[in-house]
């Protein structure tokens, strides 16, 4: 443990956990909904909206398979500039007729400050996404959105670094934030990041916000989304996001690591025996990161 730390983040108040504020919850508007609350909530969906068909249809099979949420991004940040860059608007649409027809909130990804009141129209969640964690002036427009953030960790953050973030936004006047563990970049190439298991019971002990897990973005592969989830359940997660397209062979970004809708189907019912677990395993969480000690 770096011994600089004091090991529990109380300058970042507003996000740290006190004994006053030891939990929030996380309000979705008008789907009674509750973040952090008990309920394991799965956020679910394509990578990117590519169209009304891809859309509606996955909607359709992850609120049947029990998804309460519904991702998708109209706004991409690519690695390159010649892969598919989202469909802006157009996308924002077609995530509202789906919200519409299913009954699902919607979280999607805002990119730039000058996005952030377009998209607060037609979203219930704004993501940020790693590589914008420390774009201040994002995190500083999203104060007053009205909406909750979801925040994910950058992908070379440390936990400190990501805590600071969920601060800026919680100074600018938005109290409502999850934090989201979506993999860090290590030496290690096997997968295409490497999931921090541990940020999870860490941020839980810090602070009083919601944690979920991104599997998809850590793995890159759909084979280990499912037994990556069960650890995010077992470890204490209040929630998943995790990427599902209908055709992954044929997805526009992210098809290696989104599931098919039988596989995501599979994957929710295999949880089942673990969300009673994560109540024993809450038991093991410890209450304060101690300091200090041999190594
Ligand atoms: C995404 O959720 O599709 C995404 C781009 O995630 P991240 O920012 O974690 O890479
Ligand atoms: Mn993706």
């Amino acid at each position: 443990m770096n011994p600089r730390w004091n090991g529990q983040f109380s300058c970042f108040d507003l996000v740290a956990k006190t004994d006053e504020r030891p939990r929030s919850i996380v309000q979705v508007r008008d789907r009674n909904i509750e973040i952090g609350g008990g309920d394991f909530v799965v956020m679910a969906g394509p990578c990117a909206v590519e169209s009304e068909t891809q859309l509606m249809a996955t909607a359709e099979a992850v609120s049947r398979a029990g998804a309460r949420i519904l991702r998708g991004g109209a706004y991409k940040p690519r690695s390159s500039p010649y892969s598919f860059q989202g469909l802006g608007v157009e996308g924002l649409k077609i995530l509202r007729k789906a919200r519409e027809e299913t009954g699902l909130a919607i979280v999607t990804e805002v990119m730039s400050e000058e996005d952030v009141d377009v998209i607060a129209e037609y979203a219930d969640i704004m993501q940020v996404g790693t590589r914008s964690m420390e774009n201040f002036a994002l995190l500083e427009a999203l104060g007053h959105c009205g909406r909750p953030v979801l925040l994910k960790r950058g992908m070379t953050a440390t936990l400190e670094e990501f805590m600071r973030s969920a601060q800026v936004i919680a100074m600018a006047g938005n109290p409502d934030i999850v934090l989201c563990e979506r993999g860090i970049r290590t030496f290690e190439t096997a997968t295409r990041n490497t999931l921090d298991i541990a940020a999870v019971p860490v941020l839980k002990t810090v602070s009083h916000l919601p944690v979920i897990v991104d599997p998809s973005h850590a793995a890159g592969v759909r084979s280990l989304v499912p037994i990556l989830s069960r650890a995010a359940v077992v470890v204490g997660a209040d929630g998943l996001l995790v990427e599902v397209h209908p055709t992954p062979e044929r997805a526009l970004s992210d098809g290696d690591q989104s599931l098919t809708f039988a596989e995501f189907r599979r994957m929710m019912t295999d949880l089942e025996p673990y969300l009673d677990l994560q109540q024993q395993a809450n038991q093991l969480r410890p209450q304060l990161l101690v300091v200090g000690g041999a190594d």
